[in-house]
């Protein structure tokens, strides 16, 4: 059987004053114990990296790797990709070997 909000209404028009009070305490509780419960996963879900191979070139002119050819560039290496709070996708050299960043 559904409580809903028209039966509760009537039942708290009739509360006493005090109880309305204690009502509404325990109310912005369980809406903030709610709230907070999911602020985790949101925030969770901002720092989520990617994480990837890539082969890169240095940048110098007479480097074989200005060839543009896989097999000539550096690499690979791990690089990880999130979106900061500004929600700007940014990269970071992790190296050769993959390593989490805390
Ligand atoms: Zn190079």
């Amino acid at each position: 059987m559904p409580f809903g909000l028209t039966q509760l209404k009537p039942a708290i028009t009739k509360l006493s004053l005090n109880k309305k009070q204690r009502l509404l305490e325990w109310l912005q509780a369980e809406i903030k114990a709610e709230t907070q419960e999911q602020s985790p996963h949101k925030a969770k879900k901002e720092v989520e990296a990617v994480y990837q191979l890539e082969y890169v070139r240095c940048g110098k002119e007479t480097c074989k790797c200005s060839s543009g050819r896989t097999e000539d560039m550096h690499g690979p290496y791990w690089y990880s990709y999130e979106r900061n709070s500004k929600g700007k996708l940014v990269s970071r050299y992790i190296g050769k070997k993959l390593r989490i960043p805390q």
